[in-house]
């Protein structure tokens, strides 16, 4: 079976094998890593291990901090508006899909938003360049969706404006390399191409951390969470674990973000050149802006979709609906989907095609 879930996604095999050989008996010490006192030695080597990896695989300078946190991206929404507007100023924003407009609300919940750029008069199918940002006088930093997960539109640039840079990066993280000091904070919920549901990512630059609003709540305090290794409060430990096996992972069996993002450029490759070379699928989004991690299509006739589906499931190809706001298919690449779940993608929709077109 082949899981295309947009998220909580697919694990790499070895991760879980190896969670199952360690699920009883963590290195012979008799106990659960879900059992142990996130201040014991053994899982305090197992946060500064996921940390280091981590910082290898992004090559994260010296002065940015990693925090592992609790809450998903939606709590981020929140928590960077919290932590960057106490300097005052207005936080500014790219549009350009679903995510984006949810984290554009939290921000106005907490005293406005400017909108510098969107994707709206085009339908969401590419996004703003970089001479249509249209930033606000006193903006105090800009956010923007590298990976829109329902819409699959991805940046295919790195805006720069002299502003602090906030990314929300939960369904492209780690796809990839990345040049982190480009800025000054990135965020993802973990759930896709870092680990299981219930982590949360933060790389932040360490110059932001005196920037929080006065009535920023404790818990939602990166630099709190910061000074305190994240273990303010008990950390999401499991998580945690399972997410420094897929670092492991990425550095040993794959060989790193250089070799993932060439397997990535390939998967991605192969699907769209399917839905492009029939008239029976198709994807609407700007070829430079085409997502690598979530692929979106639709069929010509759409009173098919329901038959694709359950013929799917039934070849092992699992989770290939589109997202309840947009209907269709989604096919969602992340790390974890072996290039095989893509050919034996192609080859069913290829026949499928050939049986119901
Ligand atoms: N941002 C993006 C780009 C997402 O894809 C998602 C979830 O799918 C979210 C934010 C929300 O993440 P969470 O469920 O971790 O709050």
């Amino acid at each position: 079976h082949y899981n295309f879930c947009a998220g909580p996604a697919a694990l790499p095999t070895r991760v879980l094998e190896r969670a199952r050989e360690e699920l009883l008996d963590y290195q012979g010490r008799g106990l659960s890593v879900m059992e142990m006192s996130h201040r014991s030695r053994e899982f305090v080597a197992i946060a500064e291990v996921a940390e280091a990896n981590l910082r290898s695989l992004l090559n994260v300078p010296n002065d940015y901090r990693v925090l592992f946190l609790q809450g998903g991206a939606s709590t981020q929404f929140a928590m960077l508006p919290y932590n960057l507007l106490g300097h005052g100023g207005t936080p500014n924003y790219l549009y350009t899909g679903i995510w984006g407009k949810k984290a554009i609300a939290e921000a106005r919940h907490l005293g406005g938003a400017h909108v510098a750029a969107s994707s709206e008069a085009n339908g969401l199918t590419a996004v703003p360049r970089p001479g249509d940002i249209e930033l606000s006088d006193d903006a105090a930093y800009l956010h923007y969706t590298a990976n829109e997960t329902i819409g699959g539109l991805a940046f295919d640039y790195i805006p720069d404006t002299g502003l602090p840079l906030a990314c929300d990066m939960s369904s492209s993280v780690l796809s990839g390399p990345l040049d982190v000091s480009r800025f000054g904070v990135i965020y993802a919920g973990a759930q896709k191409n870092i680990g299981p549901a219930g982590l949360t990512l933060v790389i932040v630059r360490d110059d932001l951390l005196d920037r929080a609003r006065p009535d920023t709540p404790t818990m939602f305090n990166y630099r709190v969470m910061a000074e305190n290794g994240s273990m303010f409060n008990t950390p999401p430990t499991y998580a945690w674990y399972l997410a420094g096996l897929v670092f492991e992972w990425l550095k040993n069996d794959i060989g790193g973000l250089a070799a993932m993002d060439a397997i990535n450029e390939r998967k991605a490759a192969k699907l769209y050149q399917a839905i492009d070379a029939s008239d029976f699928y198709s994807n609407p989004i700007a070829p430079a802006n085409r997502s690598r991690m979530n692929v979106p299509f639709v069929l010509a006739d759409e009173s098919l979709n329901a038959t694709f589906l359950s013929e799917a499931d039934e070849a092992g190809l699992l989770n290939l609906k589109g997202h309840r706001s947009v209907g269709g298919m989604r096919a969602s690449l992340y790390n974890a989907v072996p290039e095989a779940a893509v050919d034996a993608l192609v080859d069913f929709m290829d026949d499928f095609e050939k049986r119901r077109g």
